[in-house]
């Protein structure tokens, strides 16, 4: 029997890495999505070969034109060459842009920005995904804890990821009878690329690692647990929902 798939948008680095990592040794053949770091993507593939799992890279900038389209062009021909059904299990909608911005510095250009990537292509990326996801599929959405508290720094961020959550809700109920799930993590503070500003004094490192019940900034493993749950057949009676994963932020 062919292995399940699954396809995770943002895999050469970061979180969506760690889940990419974590779904290979859980037995997925594993799409790794990138925009433009084919490097880093060649390399998780590597790393995750040389675990003893399978993946292939694959490339589509996500917030242009056609975007989702060419997605699912590359994972439909590389099942194929591999003589497999183009079949999606499970998808992970990890990529996303950020951009600091309080409202009264916030641009058209960066709505457009930040929309055209989290919302536009996490919608058109679902679209397509869901016509190759067979019964017992999983949709997994990567939000963030900036739906649960406030965080005025980034409003344009926070409110494309309330929109993630939203997509959430929907779909859960609009998939349930095709026995697909739809859930949202949410994680907090996570040591990645896109945080590393942040981190760049003793100072506010020890801030992020402070908003945590753990003293601690979250890991990229730290998320993958969650998502391999959501992603396994012990997940199955649990849709339409945000799992916190922030390390308790702010409770
Ligand atoms: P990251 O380190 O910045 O990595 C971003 C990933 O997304 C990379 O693989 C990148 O590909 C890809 N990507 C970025 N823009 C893209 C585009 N236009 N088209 C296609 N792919 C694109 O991000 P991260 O920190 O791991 O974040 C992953 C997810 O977790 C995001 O949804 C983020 O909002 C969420 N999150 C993160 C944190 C945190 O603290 N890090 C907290 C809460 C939520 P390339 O390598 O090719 O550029």
């Amino acid at each position: 029997m062919s292995a399940r798939t699954a396809l995770v948008t943002g895999a050469s680095r970061g979180i969506g890495r760690g889940i990419a990592e974590r779904l290979a040794a859980d037995g997925a053949l594993v799409g790794v999505h990138y925009a433009r770091n084919g490097e880093a993507a060649d390399e998780v593939v590597e790393s995750i070969r040389a675990a003893g799992g399978d993946a292939f890279p694959l490339r589509s900038e996500l917030g242009v034109d056609g975007d989702a389209h060419a997605l699912y062009a590359a994972f439909d021909s590389e099942l194929t060459r591999r003589g497999m059904e183009p079949t999606l299990d499970v998808l992970v909608n990890n990529a996303a842009v950020s951009g600091s911005a309080r409202i009264h510095q916030v641009t058209p250009e960066l709505v457009d920005r930040i929309f055209s990537v989290n919302v536009k292509a996490l919608l058109f990326v679902t679209q397509e995904g869901l016509k190759r996801m067979p019964a017992g599929g999983r949709v997994i959405n990567i939000s963030s804890a900036v739906t649960r508290m406030s965080y005025p720094e980034s409003v344009v961020y926070s409110m494309s990821k309330g929109a993630m959550d939203t997509l959430t809700l929907s779909l859960a109920k609009e998939l349930g009878p095709r026995g697909i799930t739809v859930n949202t993590v949410a994680p907090g503070f996570v040591e990645t690329d896109m945080n590393a500003k942040l981190r760049t004094t003793p100072e506010g490192a020890a801030r992020l690692a402070g908003m945590s019940v753990f003293e601690r900034i979250g890991k990229p493993s730290d998320i993958a647990g969650v998502v391999a749950f959501l992603a396994s057949p012990d997940s199955l009676w649990v849709t339409g929902q945000r799992l916190d994963a922030s390390g308790g932020t702010h409770l």
